[in-house]
């Protein structure tokens, strides 16, 4: 997980986002009223789409880069209910696996409101 660009890890809870739906935030620095310009290389970070959904319903954290993340957290979780819906998935199959090792997978809502 020492990678920055292709680190493909959840930053809050580590797991592995190969297959996973996620959110990442992406930041990069650049000066402002010095010549010439600069501007550094951009910043991947990754977060699970329960993570993101946890983070932006959660209170503001500390600190102004946290403040800033959870700000873009929040809009697009607020945005458009799809990425609480992919958490919900993930967390509904997570939690199947733990009950029961093999019931249906049916789970899949085949209904969506419409606005
Ligand atoms: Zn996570």
């Amino acid at each position: 997980m020492g990678g920055t660009v292709e680190n493909l890890s959840c930053l809050r809870c580590q797991r592995d986002l190969e297959q996973s739906k996620s959110v990442a935030v992406y930041m990069f620095a650049q000066t402002v009223g010095i010549r010439p310009r600069q501007k550094s290389t951009a910043q991947r970070i990754c977060f699970c789409s329960q993570c993101s959904v946890s983070l932006a319903m959660g209170p503001a954290p500390d600190g102004a880069l946290n403040l800033a993340a959870w700000k873009m957290l929040r809009d697009i979780v607020s945005a458009d209910p799809a990425l609480n819906e992919a958490a919900w998935e993930e967390l509904r199959g997570i939690a199947g696996l733990l009950t029961s090792a093999q019931t249906e997978t049916k789970a899949r809502t085949g209904t969506y409101f419409e606005f």
